[in-house]
């Protein structure tokens, strides 16, 4: 009876290790496919750590790739004064004098502030060829670059408003 018990306890803690293990690699590969490099970068947490800062849109968008639905974020109509800065970890990343009316629904720009933060990768999900507008502090996804966006550049920075703070007033 004694040996039945311990083999119960023993099958026990091998399901329960096996069971962690398993959720523990669940978690490396979301934040594989969240965060494909996370050399040089100068933020790094963990998807835990992550969802204790953000809201569960942001998150999904920054973290997980998501896309908000077009002229529902909060910045696609926010013409003011200010700085557009990283929901996650503050980089600078566009300014309100370059941000224009594209009509697509979502906060667009048409250049970066700074190309130190912000990083660009190819991106062939959906069966489609797009180039994906990453923070270069932290990984964040921010959107996508088009090239039919108005002069100087002729690009569209495609923006989610939930992958940014805006931050009112002059600009530095
Ligand atoms: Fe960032």
């Amino acid at each position: 009876m004694l040996i039945h018990k311990k083999m119960k306890t023993v099958i026990f803690l091998v399901m329960a290790g096996l069971f962690i293990q398993s959720a523990c690699s669940q978690v490396n590969t979301k934040q594989v496919m969240g965060t494909t490099d996370t050399s040089g970068l100068k933020v790094v947490r963990t998807d835990a750590e992550w969802k204790k800062i953000l809201t569960p849109a942001q998150f999904n968008i920054t973290r997980l790739k998501g896309t908000e639905r077009p002229f529902t974020g909060k910045y696609w109509n926010t013409f003011e004064k200010g700085t557009y800065v990283c929901v996650c970890c503050g980089a600078v990343l566009f300014r309100s004098d370059t941000k224009f009316e594209s009509g697509c629904g979502w906060p667009s720009f048409y250049e970066q502030d700074s190309h130190a933060n912000i990083k660009l990768r190819r991106d062939t999900s959906y069966g489609m060829i797009r180039t994906e507008v990453v923070c270069g502090n932290c990984c964040a996804h921010l959107g996508h670059v088009f090239d039919d966006g108005p002069p100087p550049t002729g690009k569209r920075y495609c923006i989610n408003s939930d992958a940014l703070k805006f931050i009112p007033g002059k600009q530095p």
